[in-house]
C-alpha cells in the first residue's frame, strides 16, 4: 500500500479545506470497506486521506422532523436496517439495508459511501431512487441539495464536485399509502454484490416506481402510471409490454464476471414480476392495519 497522509477533521469546514487544497490527490474515507481494498491493491493512490466519521454535522442520526427522514452520511447500513421511522416509511431501503454484505459489513459500511463509490450493484440505490431521496452535499461554495436521480453517472463517478461531500440523505414521507420491496439476485446465499438489484413501489393510486441496477452503468428509475402492473388482474401480456418499455436501459456488460447480459435481463424481468407482487401485498397489508 502506497503511503498516505491521513486527517481527521472535526468539523465540515475543516473537511471542505481539505479537499480544496488537497484536489484529486485526496480521498475521502468513511467506512472503508470499499477504499481500503482499493488502497490495498492499488486502485486508488491518494497522497491524502480524508477520515469523514468524525465530523460533526456528518454524524450518523436518523430523524424525522416535519414528513422529511434526515439520514447523516456516516449512519452504517446496520442501523438503517434496524432504524424506527426508516422501517415504518421506506421498508425497501430497510430490506436494501439488511443485505448489504454481512453482519461485520453492515456494521462498518456507511450510506454516504454506498451512494459515492456509484457501484452499479450498490444495494440502497435503487430503493433511493424509487423514494425520490435528495443528496445533502456540502462544499467551498455551500450546501446544495442533488435528486438522487442527478448523482449517479457510472461506476465510481457522481455529480459531486470535486471538493464536495457527501452530509446527508433526505427522504420525504410518502403521501399516499405505498407497498415497496428490494430484491436482488446474487451468485449464492451469503455475502455477495448483486448481479441483478430492484426495487419496486405501488401507491394506492396505481401507480408503479421501479429502479433496477447492476444491469448498466448507472441504477435506472422508471415509472408505469397507466395503472397495468399495479392490477393484479391486467392480462400478462399487457404487464410484459410495460415491462418491456420500463427495461429498456438496461445494458449489462458482457464483460462482468459476476453473470452474463443474456442471464441479467432474464433475472431482471422474474425479479420485476415478483416485486410488484410483493410489493401490492405490502400495500394491501397497510390497507388492513389502517381499516
Ligand atoms: C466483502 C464485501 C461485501 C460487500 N457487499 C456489498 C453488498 O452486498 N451491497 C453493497 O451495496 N455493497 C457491498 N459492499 C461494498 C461496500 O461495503 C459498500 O459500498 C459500503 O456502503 C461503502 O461504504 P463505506 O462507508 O465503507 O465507504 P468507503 O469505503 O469509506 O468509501 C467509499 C467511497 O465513497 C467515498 N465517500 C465516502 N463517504 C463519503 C462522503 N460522505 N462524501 C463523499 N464521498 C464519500 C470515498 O471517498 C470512497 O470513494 C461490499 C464490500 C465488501 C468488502
Amino acid at each position: 500500500m502506497q503511503t498516505f497522509v491521513y486527517e481527521r477533521p472535526a468539523t465540515l469546514a475543516e473537511a471542505v479545506a481539505l479537499l480544496d487544497a488537497h484536489g484529486p490527490n485526496a480521498r475521502l474515507l468513511a467506512g472503508g470497506t470499499d477504499l481500503i481494498i482499493r488502497l490495498r491493491d492499488g486502485s486508488a493512490r491518494p497522497g491524502v486521506v480524508i477520515d469523514v466519521k468524525r465530523i460533526a454535522e456528518l454524524h450518523p442520526a436518523i430523524r424525522e422532523d416535519d414528513g422529511i427522514v434526515t439520514i447523516g452520511a456516516t449512519a452504517v447500513v446496520a442501523d438503517i436496517a434496524a432504524s424506527e421511522p426508516v422501517r415504518r416509511h421506506f421498508e425497501a431501503l430497510a430490506d436494501a439495508a439488511a443485505v448489504v454484505g454481512s453482519v461485520q459489513i453492515r456494521n462498518r459500511a456507511t450510506i454516504g459511501g454506498n451512494i459515492c463509490n456509484a457501484s452499479p450493484a450498490a444495494d440502497t440505490a435503487p430503493s433511493l431512487l424509487v423514494y425520490g431521496a435528495v443528496v445533502v452535499a456540502a462544499g467551498p461554495k455551500g450546501t446544495r441539495r442533488i435528486p438522487i436521480d442527478d448523482f449517479f453517472v457510472r461506476s465510481g463517478v457522481t455529480t459531486l464536485g470535486p471538493s464536495e461531500l457527501v452530509v446527508a440523505i433526505e427522504i420525504l414521507v410518502p403521501a399516499r399509502s405505498t407497498g415497496a420491496v428490494h430484491m436482488r439476485r446474487t451468485r449464492r446465499r451469503g455475502h455477495d454484490l448483486a448481479s441483478v438489484t430492484l426495487c419496486c413501489s405501488v401507491d394506492d393510486t396505481g401507480v408503479t416506481r421501479l429502479a433496477y441496477g447492476s444491469v448498466g452503468p448507472r441504477p435506472v428509475l422508471v415509472t408505469d402510471e397507466t395503472g397495468v402492473l399495479a392490477d393484479p388482474d391486467a392480462p400478462d401480456e399487457a404487464k410484459a409490454a410495460i415491462f418491456e418499455r420500463m427495461f429498456a436501459e438496461a445494458s449489462p456488460s458482457k464483460r462482468s464476471m459476476r453473470a452474463g447480459p443474456e442471464y441479467r435481463l432474464a433475472m431482471l424481468r422474474v425479479l420485476g414480476n415478483r416485486a410488484v407482487r410483493a410489493a401490492i401485498g405490502r400495500l394491501e397489508a397497510k390497507g388492513r392495519v389502517e381499516a
